[in-house]
């Protein structure tokens, strides 16, 4: 379906939970989010009957997200009927990556296609002093069980943050010489608890080819910018939302675990899902779908929603 801009929009981001495992500095408060009544984040069989009414109204992809989506009860048994519904042709999830060792196998069997592994660094004490919480070898064990479950174009997400990971970005853009995988770089978006940050920490995407000058430039895929070192198995994905706003071709939308709908990450607007049924779910996502806003103004301010990114799902 298309918005009142005259996108195309096809892609769901479905937040499962709003709870992780992590604390990520720029994501989460140290002291996580107070967990809510069970019956105000939305049942397995709500979250599914959404989903098969998005597809109804044009959706083609779902990425399940968060908070941490592999911590959510059920969440397997959702991948399962998400997979059954019919016209849907992707499904995909983002994750932290630390219960892959448990949770690759039986998400590949219940038919998941694609997985997203967010990453923001390689060295071990960084990683624990920016999760608060985590533990880097947990996520390279859950790698390598991705891969043995048979997850091989695995992308990588790694937020850019100046004086934290930017002198890493020419060992992550090395991994794509011999992986399959696709090392993406997202430029940090003032939202939460780093809208207050120091500029330094927010660098430009072009940070990265300044960096590693080899890369080529590649056709773009969706909202990333995409390159390769010469003769590498794998691509680098650059994802600019402040520095290049790419609204002009967004083509998602995004349902809350507490079953709100948003147009765009960065705005208040939210259309309530919860409770319908139906035709009156579907209207209610085409209206979502047609308020999309037009564009966020990170460029000129921080994000305009007061969530953090964790009651959103990046
Ligand atoms: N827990 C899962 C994970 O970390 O992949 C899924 C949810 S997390 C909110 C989704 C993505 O949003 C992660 O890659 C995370 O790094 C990113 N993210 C969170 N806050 C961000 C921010 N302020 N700017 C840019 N990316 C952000
Ligand atoms: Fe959790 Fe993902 Fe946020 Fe980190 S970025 S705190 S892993 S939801």
């Amino acid at each position: 379906m298309r918005d009142s801009c005259g996108r195309t929009i096809d892609y769901l981001r479905l937040s499962v939970t709003d709870l992780c495992n992590y604390r990520c500095q720029y994501c989460m408060p140290p002291e996580g989010v107070e967990k809510r009544l069970h019956s105000d984040i939305l049942s397995i069989e709500e979250l599914a009957e959404i989903a098969a009414a998005a597809v109804r109204c044009g959706v083609k992809k779902i990425r399940l997200t968060g908070g941490e989506p592999l911590v959510r009860r059920g969440l397997v048994d959702l991948c399962r009927m998400l997979r059954a519904i019919p016209g849907l042709a992707e499904l995909c999830l983002t994750t932290n990556g630390s219960l892959l060792p448990q949770l690759a196998r039986p998400l590949r069997d219940a038919g998941v296609d694609r997985l997203n592994i967010s990453l923001d660094t390689l060295r071990p004490d960084r990683f624990a002093a920016m999760t608060r919480r985590g533990t880097l070898q947990d996520v390279l064990d859950g790698i390598q069980a991705a891969e043995a479950a048979g997850f091989y174009d695995l992308k990588f997400d790694t937020v850019l943050i100046g004086g934290f990971n930017d002198d890493e970005i020419e060992d992550f853009v090395e991994l794509s010489r011999n992986h399959p995988w696709e090392m993406r770089f997202i430029e940090l978006m003032p939202m939460g608890p780093c809208a207050g940050w120091d500029r330094s920490c927010f660098l430009p995407g072009s940070t990265v080819l300044e960096r590693v000058p080899e890369l080529e430039p590649l056709e773009a895929q969706g909202v990333a910018r995409r390159y390769k070192l010469p003769g590498a198995a794998g691509t680098v994905g650059l994802i600019s939302p402040v520095s290049h706003d790419f609204c002009a071709d967004c083509r998602r939308v995004r349902v809350t675990s507490d079953g709100k709908l948003k147009g765009c990450l960065h705005s208040r607007e939210e259309v309530p899902l919860r409770g319908l049924h139906g035709e009156a779910l579907v209207n209610a996502i085409r209206q979502g779908i047609r308020q999309k806003p037009e564009r966020h103004h990170l460029a000129e301010r921080p994000s305009d929603t007061p969530r953090n990114m964790n009651q959103i799902g990046g």
